[in-house]
Formats: structure tokens, C-alpha cells, sequence
């Protein structure tokens, strides 16, 4: 049986080699594709409900409020240098409440002193490399941001909390607020990010990188979420999960930031390794980090492909889902612990 099967195949191949080639190499580019770019499986890590909360998270839930509410209540950037000054200074003063150690990198950008803010967690040591953990805190144009960033930065805030007095073994990790991640300055040399990377990895070596990205806007409704083509082919129109992002350069990152998030915390996620050319994938910090060969990922609850209010106006405070934030800080603070250990 199997031999006649084998003679058949082979008649076949003398008679039309053409399409056998074909046929060879759509098979080829197909397993290229899945192991390249196919998103992670299982799909959405944690699905159902969500635990209770705990009263760890209800607290942060308050903080995180607090923190968006103060820095993404009005616009701040370039175009509004008064309240990117104060957005600024609200960082700083939570950081110097902590007790931490604030570093500035100022530049001039339309004419305008700025600043990235950062903080270090751990000592440097021989052989030890750095990574990074980022988000921006300016808003674009006339929106207040407080998904686009106020949610990033009150994450960031809240870690600089949690991981406050940690020494990490194998990592120095940086904890960098970016200025000017917004429109004028979106991959230009004025851009907070373009500034923080060309700097560090002068000086150290940058084993990877995580955009905080907009993390505040859900939806247990169907057809509140959309997705860049061909994304909406394989995942649920859902708005109920936060995505883990990054370009082939990153695809360990990728895995490793999602494995560990997934086994500390019940929360849908979805991780996916695409190619800058898909809508969005590189419309952040970590985009910088990226073009400098550093590996770098965003964590993202997907923005514009479900939030309305994304650039505009309405990007206002009480959008925003605190006690989701707050579980998704944690889990963050569960991840960056492991992975930076
Ligand atoms: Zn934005």
C-alpha cells in the first residue's frame, strides 16, 4: 500500500515538478510564518472571571486613581510646557517620597528645557546588564491622556513602590519616565526615549526593554475590541485582556515577559510576535530601544483598537478601570521581579 502510494507520489512529482516545488515551499513559508510571527498559545492565558480582589489591590486601585487623576486631568506636553512641568514634578516628588534616588536627562525640544526622569533599582555590578522598564508622560495634543499616559505612569509610580529596596542579582534594572514619546516629537531626536536610548546603551548594556503602554480601558462586551489585519482572524472581538507586543527582535522577550506574567497572575493576555509594517506595532517607547537592537516590547491594552477617547478630548480620568490597573500592576511587579532576578 504504502509503496503504490510512494510510486503514485513519485509519477506525480515527473509529471508536474513545477507544482510540486510549489507545494514544498508554501510549506516552508507557512512553518517560517508560525514560528516566526504566530501568536502565543494558549490565546488568552486566564479566561472566566477574575479572582476577588484582594484588599492589596483595592488600595493600589486608589493610588493609581490618584496618580492619573494628577498627572492626566488636563493636556501636558510641548504645546502645554506649564502642565508637562507640573506632570514632571508630580513624579518626582512621588519618587522622592519613596526615598529613591532621581536621575534627570534634560535636552531642549521646541525650545523648551525637558526632561526624562529615571530610577534605578539594585547596584551595578561587573558583568551585569541593565534593563529597562519605561513609560512616557506627555499627552498628545489637546487630549489630557489618561489612558495615553497617566495609566502607564501611575503603573510605573506604583512600581517604583513595590520594587522599592529590591536588589535584583542578575540585572540592574531602570525604571524611566520618557517625555515626549507624543506627536511633534514621535521618532524624531526629540523624542524622550530616542534621547534615554542612544545614551544608555553607550554606557551599558541594555538586555531588554518593556514599554508600560496604555493599560486602562475594558470591556466584558462583545464587539468593544478590534484588531490591525490579519489579528482579528485568530483572537475575539473582547475588550477584556492586555497584549504583550513586540517585532522578531524581541520574540524571547515576548515569551519570557508573558510566561511569567501568566503564571503569577489571572488575568487574559495575549502575546504576539509581528513585523513593524502591522498597524501600531512600533507606535511607542519602546520602538527607540528597538532600533538600536535592543530587544523591546510594549505591554498595551491595544489603544485606538478599542479605546474611543484614544487622542482626544474625552481621554479623561474617569475612563479609566482602576481596579483592572491595579491587577495588571501587580502582575507586572510579580513579572519584572522574576525576570530581572
Ligand atoms: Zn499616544
Amino acid at each position: 500500500m504504502l509503496a503504490r502510494r510512494l510510486t503514485e507520489g513519485w509519477s506525480l512529482v515527473r509529471r508536474n515538478p513545477t507544482s510540486i516545488v510549489l507545494v514544498v515551499l508554501a510549506l516552508f513559508a507557512a512553518a517560517f510564518g508560525t514560528i516566526r510571527y504566530f501568536p502565543y498559545w494558549p490565546l488568552y492565558g486566564h479566561s472566566g472571571p477574575l479572582p476577588p480582589e484582594t484588599a492589596e489591590e483595592t488600595a493600589l486601585s486608589k493610588r493609581l486613581l490618584e496618580h492619573v487623576t494628577a498627572v492626566a486631568s488636563s493636556p501636558h506636553n510641548t504645546y502645554h510646557p506649564d502642565a508637562l512641568e507640573a506632570a514632571a514634578r508630580y513624579i518626582e516628588r512621588q519618587l522622592e517620597t519613596l526615598g529613591l534616588t532621581i536621575e534627570r536627562q534634560e535636552f531642549v525640544a521646541a525650545g523648551q528645557k525637558v526632561r526624562n526622569i529615571h530610577t534605578a533599582v539594585g547596584k551595578p555590578g561587573a558583568g551585569k546588564p541593565t534593563f529597562i522598564v519605561g513609560a512616557h508622560y506627555d499627552s498628545d495634543g489637546i487630549a489630557p491622556g489618561a489612558n495615553d499616559k497617566g495609566t502607564g505612569v501611575a503603573a510605573l509610580i506604583e512600581l517604583a513602590r513595590g520594587l522599592n529596596g529590591y536588589q535584583p542579582k542578575r540585572h540592574l534594572l531602570r525604571l524611566v519616565f520618557f517625555v515626549n514619546e507624543e506627536m511633534p516629537h514621535f521618532g524624531t531626536d526629540t523624542m524622550g526615549s530616542v534621547q534615554f536610548a542612544r545614551m544608555i546603551v553607550q554606557k551599558e548594556t541594555v538586555r531588554g526593554m518593556i514599554s508600560l503602554e496604555t493599560i486602562g480601558a475594558f470591556s466584558d462586551k462583545p464587539g468593544t475590541q478590534t484588531f490591525p489585519m490579519p489579528l482579528g482572524l485568530v483572537y475575539r472581538d473582547t475588550a477584556d485582556f492586555i497584549s504583550f507586543v513586540g517585532t522578531p527582535r524581541a520574540r524571547w522577550l515576548v515569551h519570557e515577559t508573558l510566561g511569567s506574567f501568566r503564571r503569577h497572575t489571572q488575568f487574559p493576555t495575549i502575546g504576539g510576535v509581528a513585523h513593524a509594517f502591522i498597524k501600531g506595532i512600533t507606535w511607542s517607547d519602546h520602538a527607540s530601544f528597538d532600533d538600536l537592537g535592543v530587544p523591546a516590547i510594549m505591554i498595551t491594552d491595544t489603544a485606538l483598537f478599542r479605546y474611543p477617547h484614544y487622542h482626544k478630548a474625552t481621554d479623561t480620568p474617569e475612563k479609566i478601570d482602576y481596579g483592572r490597573l491595579a491587577r495588571i500592576t501587580k502582575g507586572i511587579e510579580r513579572m519584572v521581579r522574576e525576570i530581572v532576578d
